[in-house]
């Protein structure tokens, strides 16, 4: 928060853009012929301060997501009593796993199989069951960058198509963690809609073998529509709301 914009102040923004994404959301379901209950809103509150997810707890959202290890474990510590779920949604490494695997409640950025072993390892060391989403790259090239909005190209992740349904067998047949469904960015070259589209087709084939990964976790601030046309479950929401991260030192 910057320095004299008063609690009071930050409290009413964060308000009115949580007002303005749910009216979005409301909208796009009403237009899908969709429950906005099935759509759930994630605030990404990466590079916001553990302050601003008190006052979002305060105004209703129990959903949180945050995409650096080195970030989130201290905010959620800082929060730790309030009823929050915590989404990781970045790239993850092995050697983070021990310290998500704490906090987080779901894992939406799930790629390979050497992620699987890990965070299975992670999870029952911790005790915890984890929910995974199983994430694709529908960049066509697997080399995809996401504008992470850090000033800042961010490599996006996720698995070659082909690799999904193996991936979600792996998941879950571990112990510890649990198969939620998908997840995408979607890359900047292309309409998102029409890689939404591919999601839910995968996300339908996974249900086949799995009917409980229901999960379909796409959309961001600019495209949530889009996703909540093509069935989006898990909304991923950090600029309408929280407004503009500030750029990397
Ligand atoms: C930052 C981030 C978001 C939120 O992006 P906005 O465009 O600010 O809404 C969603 N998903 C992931 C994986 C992110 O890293």
């Amino acid at each position: 928060m910057a320095r004299g914009v008063s609690v009071d102040t930050r409290r009413g923004a964060l308000e009115a853009n949580l007002g303005a994404v749910r009216a979005r959301v409301d909208h796009a379901c009403a237009a899908a012929g969709r429950d906005p209950a099935e759509v759930t809103i994630i605030a990404v509150t990466k590079t916001f301060p553990a302050s601003d997810i008190r006052l979002l707890a305060e105004l209703g959202v129990v959903d949180i997501g945050e995409n650096r290890d080195q970030e989130a474990a201290p905010k959620a510590a800082a929060c730790a009593d309030l009823p929050l779920t915590w989404h990781f949604v970045g790239q993850l490494q092995t050697n983070k796993c021990n310290s998500v695997a704490r906090y987080a409640h779901l894992v939406h950025s799930v790629d390979r199989p050497k992620l699987v072993a890990a965070l299975s390892r992670a999870a029952m060391a911790a005790g915890r069951d984890i929910g995974c989403l199983v994430q694709v790259d529908l960049g066509g090239d697997g080399r995809g960058a996401l504008e992470a909005g850090e000033g800042d190209l961010e490599v996006r992740g996720g698995a070659a198509p082909d690799a999904v349904r193996g991936l979600a067998d792996s998941v879950a047949a571990a112990d510890g963690l649990h198969l939620a469904g998908v997840m995408t960015i979607a890359p900047l070259d292309r309409p998102a809609a029409v890689t939404f589209e591919r999601l839910a087709e995968l996300a339908a084939a996974v249900r086949q073998q799995h009917p409980q990964a229901t999960g379909i976790s796409a959309g961001m601030s600019s495209d949530l529509e889009d996703a909540i046309t093509h069935g989006a479950t898990h909304v991923r929401v950090g600029t309408s709301l929280l407004g503009s991260r500030p750029p990397v030192r």
